[in-house]
């Protein structure tokens, strides 16, 4: 959700990265997301045809509910686009559709060798069904499931984003939460094809925290990406983050069939981040590229 960038190990670049294996990117952001300020869908796309991407798809936020504060309150400094309510929660910016499926369609004709799919990135969907239909007649393309908030331990009913969260469970008890309520979300008939960002509430995991818990954590992964694989939907490898490749290899034991790459990007010059590195590992767990190279990668 947050737009900080990210590291600048950069594996893209030069000539050599276009390469007809490098996956589509299937979750970046634009100044249509309303944490996006830095965001800008032509340049994007521009980007996406100098490092030779066969495909992008375009994620836009698109989040219902109403967070309450973390402790100490928001941080966001007016960088992103939201109002306070009565009750002091913030509710983010409603995604201006018609103005966002316009400008894919200019850039569409701008950069007519590019596949550039319209989508959005969808926040706890399986918790706001009616508001969910009301989208359904836009069409979009690729509809990435997330979650960005988990349920508020002290007003029950309500919930709080990530932040919010490790203040009221902790560290591991935030993990847990979240790969339950994702695991809730995955057997849901929620409209998404994509579970996003995973490993998302280890964005937050310090460096002086020590290394992550594999040995507790296996079980509920692994419930979770039986429970995905049982609906057919894919497992996104999300390139925010340094990925866990054993999480990728789980996905292959539980008989996941598909994987999409999503840089989360926020601002042009994040797409694609960790391309080679992700791309390489992903194969190694046993996913390949399908002879459209615009699509999600598949079970070898
Ligand atoms: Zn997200
Ligand atoms: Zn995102």
């Amino acid at each position: 959700m947050d737009d900080r960038g990210v590291a600048e190990d950069d594996d893209r670049g030069s000539a050599q990265w276009a390469d007809a294996r490098w996956p589509a990117d299937d979750h970046v952001h634009s100044q249509y997301s309303w944490d996006a300020h830095s965001g800008d869908l032509e340049a994007t796309c521009a980007r996406a045809v100098q490092l030779g991407l066969p495909a992008i798809s375009f994620t836009e936020h698109v989040d219902f509910g109403a967070w309450q504060p973390p402790p100490g309150g928001w941080t966001w400094n007016g960088a992103v686009r939201g109002r306070m309510d009565d009750h002091g929660r913030f509710m983010s910016a409603p995604l201006e559709v018609q103005a966002y499926v316009e400008e894919v369609e200019r850039c569409r004709h701008l950069f007519p060798g590019l596949r550039i799919r319209c989508g959005i990135e969808l926040s706890e969907g399986h918790r706001f069904p009616d508001e969910v239909a009301e989208l359904a007649g836009w069409g979009f393309e690729r509809v990435v499931g997330s979650l960005h908030a988990l349920q508020d331990l002290r007003h029950p009913g309500e919930v709080v984003e990530l932040r919010g969260a490790l203040a009221q469970r902790g560290l591991l008890g935030t993990v847990h939460a979240y790969l339950d309520e994702a695991a809730v979300m995955a057997a849901s008939d929620a409209p998404f094809e994509v579970l996003g960002h995973l490993d998302y509430p280890l964005r937050y995991w310090p460096a002086g925290a020590g290394p992550l818990p594999w040995d507790d954590l296996e079980e509920r992964v692994r419930h979770v990406l039986s429970v995905l694989a049982s609906s057919g939907r894919a497992l996104e490898v999300n390139t925010r983050r340094p990925m866990e490749v054993q999480v990728v290899r789980w996905w292959h034991e539980v008989g996941g069939q598909a994987v999409s790459f999503g840089s989360d990007a926020h601002r042009p010059e994040d797409l694609a981040v960790r391309w080679r590195e992700v791309a390489d590992a992903v194969s190694s767990a046993g996913f390949r590229p399908t002879a459209d190279p615009t699509s999600f990668w598949s079970r070898a």
